[in-house]
């Protein structure tokens, strides 16, 4: 069983940081996303959940701001492989599908 309100605490926390303290704005996206990466790969041996913590959860605490992107897309790391990859879906029909690579989910790649 994932500990889901870990995961959830670790997706609140960057969403925190990224909207509130606005933390990454000052930095590269490549410095953006190896922050992120690094904050799961410290969570890895635990029983987190990569899709719960890459998700758009976080935003829904900030009622003013309109972010329909997961974590995943906003810092291109795949919610399911959780490597950084060249393109991240990006909020899709298919709910369970967002935050996919496309080497994970090709068959999206193919919907363009
Ligand atoms: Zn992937």
């Amino acid at each position: 069983m994932s500990d889901h309100q870990t995961s959830y605490t670790i997706n609140s926390t960057i969403g925190h940081l990224y909207l509130k303290n606005k933390a990454f704005q000052s930095l590269t996206f490549e410095g953006q996303q190896s922050i992120v990466l690094d904050i799961i790969e410290k969570f890895r041996y635990c029983d987190v959940n990569l899709g719960e913590i890459l998700s758009n959860e976080c935003f829904s605490e900030y009622k003013k701001v309109d972010e329909k992107r997961t974590l995943a897309t906003l810092f291109k790391i795949c919610s399911y492989c959780g490597q950084p990859k060249e393109q991240v879906t990006d909020y899709w029909e298919e709910y369970n599908k967002q935050g996919f690579c496309f080497d994970c989910a090709p068959e999206l790649s193919l919907e363009e």
